[in-house]
């Protein structure tokens, strides 16, 4: 096993892996910006060394002091979370140059999955049904483009190959505003993603988010532990996420899961992945992989019993995977709130002291937080500040246990989304399952 790793991240993420390194015996660095000395995950683990000062840039994205953090304090290994290094292939190529395990894939693959039009090619070639599009990146020549969407069929969605957290897209609904539309959004792309190359797709107008994770080691060893229904959103940003995804067959799940099994074996996958999917009218449209552990990976632990963390450890030490296809058996259902330190009423970021801090309880109740009585939550980075899971015998119950847990919870001294959970939890086109993308939206009035 390995010996020492670096966690390269912050939050509940940051914990969540020290707690499966501290399982497996494994120390642990936590590296933290100055913004984050009083982060639960600092506190327990082994070493922890400050990378540089609260803005994001300067320190998790920093990528020579977190390397150096790995160098001074003799670890074998970096864990980059989700989200800041996770997929910069120029960091795992960093990282492996400079003698550290990347807990991950090969920076080669980073590279192609990262940009959603290499990503995109590769998933075709590898059998993988993708959403009708423009196949590469949009040229200049107006008249191409018109008959481009045309063909493709109003409307349709320009989004930036760099793109990422819901952010460097833009729906077109008629010709008149699909150049501006393109212009703006490679504008955009540009300075948001140093990288103007955007494509376009059918927008699709009542998918449901469906994903399949895997796990992939380095022997050649792949398997699939189900989907995730990611399909409550806010601007392309997922609020709820559960699994299995109601009312998918068990047919289906196996054709697809088995479908990303064979593309993560022509591409030679390694470590923790989700294949996104867009699901409409019975049928999978690939949107992207992400190259990491996800935010909702709790849901899966939940019905499968798989570690998935732990699972990341393993492969990145060259082990087998611990688990064959046929060990893999759903159990129950799973939901998870992302419980974010925001305004529900208007969703604007509430940074600040938490009073008073209860967690919920119970059987089934699983709560993924960092944050503690009198921690501070700081301005500087993205809202989510936990996750409460539920999970049960039967989507019902895991809904029932979920409402209980809200009631439980408090977190004072902030705002929060909670309120907004506790009104979807008890929504009736959400019990019933299976809404789409789109719901959560048109619900809250945005269009
Ligand atoms: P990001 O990398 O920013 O998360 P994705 O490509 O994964 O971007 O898309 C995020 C969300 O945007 C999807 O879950 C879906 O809600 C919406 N979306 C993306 N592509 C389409 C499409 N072709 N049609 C309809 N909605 C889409």
């Amino acid at each position: 096993m390995l010996d020492k790793v670096v966690i390269a991240n912050r939050g509940e993420i940051a914990l969540r892996i020290l707690r499966a390194c501290k399982e497996l015996g494994i120390k642990t660095v936590a590296v933290y910006s100055e913004a984050d000395r009083d982060q639960k995950h600092v506190f327990l683990s082994d070493e922890s060394v400050c990378i540089g000062p609260a803005a994001s840039t300067e320190s998790y994205l920093n990528i020579p002091a977190v390397i150096s953090a790995a160098e001074v304090t003799d670890a074998v290994a970096i864990h980059p979370g989700y989200g800041f290094l996770s997929e910069n292939a120029d960091f795992a190529e960093r990282a492996e140059q400079s003698g550290f395990v990347f807990i991950g894939p090969k920076a080669d693959t980073i590279r192609i999955m990262g940009d959603k039009v290499s990503a995109i090619n590769a998933m075709k070639k590898a059998g993988i049904p993708c959403v009708p599009g423009s196949d590469g990146p949009l040229g200049d020549d107006a008249k191409t483009l018109m008959n481009m969407a045309k063909k493709i069929g109003y409307p349709v969605i320009i989004k930036a190959a760099g793109g990422g957290g819901g952010r460097g897209m833009r729906v077109v609904h008629s010709e008149a505003n699909l150049l501006k539309s393109i212009t703006l959004t490679k504008a955009e792309a540009s300075s948001a993603f140093g990288n103007d190359m955007v494509y376009m797709e059918k927008f699709l107008e009542h998918p449901r988010h469906i994903e399949i994770q895997v796990l992939a080691d380095e022997h050649g060893n792949v398997i699939y532990l189900g989907e995730r229904d990611c399909s409550m959103q806010r601007r392309h940003q997922k609020v709820i996420e559960e699994a299995p995804a109601p009312g998918l067959d068990q047919a289906t799940r196996e054709k697809i899961g088995q479908c990303c099994v064979d593309a993560c074996k022509t591409i030679g996958y390694r470590g923790a992945g989700t294949f996104e999917f867009l699901y409409e009218d019975g049928e999978f449209y690939f949107i992207e992989m992400n190259t990491r552990v996800q935010v909702e990976h709790p849901v899966t632990e939940m019905i499968t019993s798989v570690d998935i963390v732990k699972e990341q450890l393993h492969i990145a030490a060259g082990e087998k995977l611990s688990y064959q296809q046929s060990d893999i058996k759903i159990h129950g259902h799973a939901i998870e709130c992302r419980i974010n330190a925001e305004d529900p009423d208007n969703f604007m970021p509430s940074p600040g002291t938490i009073e008073h801090y209860h967690a919920p309880g119970g059987p089934g109740v699983r709560v993924d937080t960092h944050v503690y009585q009198g921690y501070k939550v700081p301005p500087h980075y993205d809202s989510m500040i936990g996750k409460l899971i539920a999970h049960a015998e039967t989507r019902e119950l895991a809904l029932a246990r979920l409402n209980t847990a809200l009631t439980e919870i408090v977190i004072d001294g902030i705002k929060t989304n909670i309120p907004l959970h506790q009104k979807l939890v008890k929504d009736t086109a959400f019990m019933n399952g299976g809404t789409d993308i789109h719901y959560l939206e048109n619900k809250l009035g945005i269009k």
